[in-house]
């Protein structure tokens, strides 16, 4: 998806990762196209990053109905890979590389941003009743961030049933498998479902800092409830958790090593500094560099107004 705030401010992420904690931090509603509902965990002002990870969405669920369902028309990512992650639906993805894929549940798509790209999504004609997923953006490690676009679609990755869960590891290493995404900087990122009840351990790496995101039911993670709507970052130095449950709950479990470099967030980029931001914002006005997402029925978005907050930098 997509940041369609129509005002976008500018998010300096430079906060640093913690010892072992549990911090909540209560998601942001957006309203996504006409009615889709947008919980906006990532990023927040008291925790810009998890390793990489710079934004998060949990979209849905949400009952299509009569409705288009998702329409986000063409817009441009830099700096960037977006992690698209369905846990209902279908969602169309066209690019200005010319790729055009449908993704279902259990299937990833991965697009890399580099010095840039624009794309579209939507809900495709034929489609189930209701759409519910996820997207995360990652953030490109400086030695990467101007490298070419690409585009990725893993249609399965690895699964792990243990101890009561069934975990599909999206991005990065752990559990004893590798996914197949490839990615920038040392990062993971998992889906767990929890299907029966009780205790059992859930092992991390401890150099990464981790965070939690309940999209369905609840859990308890070292004693602490968690529930749907809030990110609970855990800090680093944890080599394992603790999750039980009662009920039937599915979370997302992201984590990485700590970026370490100052990045710049605003609209749909990520950067170093604000000449590079109104460089690409410049570009994408003027039809340059990104190309034309070619065959959505619909207006490309227009970049927000640079805000005096950003040109007073
Ligand atoms: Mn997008």
């Amino acid at each position: 998806m997509s940041n369609l705030d129509r005002v976008a401010e500018i998010t300096l992420c430079e906060d640093h990762a913690e010892a072992s904690c549990i911090q909540a931090l209560p998601t942001r509603d957006s309203i996504l196209g006409e009615a889709m509902v947008i919980r906006r965990a990532l990023p927040q002002r008291e925790r810009r990053m998890v390793g990489a990870w710079c934004f998060l969405d949990h979209f849905g669920p949400l009952t299509i109905g009569s409705s288009d369902g998702i329409r986000v028309g063409p817009h441009p990512h830099i700096g960037l890979q977006t992690v698209t992650w369905l846990i209902e639906g279908e969602v169309f993805h066209r690019d200005t590389l010319g790729y055009q894929q449908l993704i279902r549940p259990g299937q990833l798509n991965i697009m890399t941003a580099g010095r840039g790209i624009a794309h579209s999504e939507e809900t495709p004609a034929e489609h189930g009743d209701h759409i519910h997923g996820l997207q995360f953006w990652v953030a490109l490690p400086d030695a990467d961030r101007h490298a070419d676009p690409t585009f990725h679609h893993h249609p399965a990755l690895p699964r792990i049933e243990r101890n009561g869960m069934d975990i599909t590891l999206l991005v990065g290493e752990g559990q004893g498998e590798k996914s197949p995404a490839h990615m920038f900087s040392p990062i993971v990122g998992y889906d767990v479902t929890l299907t029966d009840r009780g205790a059992r351990a859930f092992k991390l790496n401890p150099e990464y800092e981790h965070a939690v995101l309940l999209t369905d039911g609840m859990i308890t993670v070292d004693s602490e409830a968690m529930t749907p709507s809030t990110l609970y970052y855990l800090g680093m130095g944890r080599d394992a958790l603790t999750i039980s449950n009662e009920l039937p709950a599915r979370f997302a479990i992201i984590g990485g090593a700590p970026f370490g470099e100052k990045v710049i967030l605003w609209w749909n980029f990520v950067a170093r500094t604000t000449q590079e931001i109104s460089q690409a914002r410049d570009d994408w006005e003027a039809h340059r560099n990104f190309g034309e997402v070619k065959g959505y029925d619909g207006p490309r978005f227009a970049a927000p107004e640079l805000t005096s907050r950003f040109k007073a930098r």
